[in-house]
């Protein structure tokens, strides 16, 4: 029986996704043998899929979009899809060191909270990002803590664990298909009630041609206004 659901969303991550799962199948092979790894191809121009195909494990099931619906639409789908009990969202640019995803699970296995989330600025994490988006990252949590009365340090690491059965019903009701999407599904579950923690990460950014730049920047602000008219209703 399946326990553990990895959903990764991949738009256009040729360059890295093929080694990043194998170490994935490595640590889970031996950590959490009973999981699944979902990929997400979002519509991907290169040649994300072939490199996904490529990896020979029978754990990885591989969807693909046929256009490019955004990283929030894509974590929605593989949700659905998702078997297991324990749900971790990953990105797929291999930021993340597979080790420190037992953290995650196990905060949610031990059944202490609901919502496992990286904080990239726990005095315990180790972070290599760029300046740009470090400065980025402070002004869209503490735009968020002012609108929307949150306090969380960091919604949008692309590393969370979460407890499907508790968690299924506000991920159905999230909106925004985009990288607004975690901001949104933290609002709800607090809103909920949901127990949240947020851990310590390790993360080693990988800059790639096509992540966030100003013009996405723009738009996930424009986005979270939307979401501060839907919750002023
Ligand atoms: N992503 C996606 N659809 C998109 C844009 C991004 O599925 O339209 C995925 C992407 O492949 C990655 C994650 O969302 O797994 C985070 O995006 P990105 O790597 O661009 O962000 P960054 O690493 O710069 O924070
Ligand atoms: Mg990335």
């Amino acid at each position: 029986m399946i326990k553990h659901s990895i959903i990764i969303p991949a738009y256009n991550e040729e360059a890295g996704i093929k080694g990043y799962l194998s170490n994935l199948t490595r640590f889970f092979d031996v950590k959490f043998p009973n999981y699944e790894i979902i990929v997400i191809d979002d519509g991907s121009k290169d040649s994300t899929v072939k490199e996904v195909k490529a990896v020979k494990s029978s754990k990885i099931n591989c969807i693909k979009f046929s256009k490019n619906q955004g990283k929030g639409k894509a974590l929605k789908y593989g949700f659905t899809q998702a078997q297991g009990n324990v749900v971790v969202f990953l990105d797929a640019g291999g930021d993340f060191p597979p080790k420190q995803i037992s953290n995650f699970v196990k905060a949610i296995e031990q059944d202490k909270f609901d919502i496992a989330i990286a904080n990239k600025w726990d005095k315990r994490s180790r972070v290599h990002y760029s300046l740009k988006r470090k400065i980025f990252s402070k002004i869209f949590s503490k735009i968020n803590s002012i609108l929307f009365k949150i306090n969380f340090s960091d919604t949008q690491a692309g590393l969370k664990a979460l407890n499907k059965k508790r968690t299924e019903n506000i991920i159905s009701k999230v909106e925004n298909n985009g990288f607004v999407f975690d901001l949104e599904f933290l609002i709800l579950a607090s809103k909920n009630n949901l127990k949240i923690v947020e851990l310590p990460v390790v993360l080693n950014w990988k800059n790639k041609k096509g992540g966030i730049n100003l013009k996405t920047a723009l738009k996930m602000f424009q986005q979270t206004l939307v979401l501060k008219k839907r919750f002023a209703k």
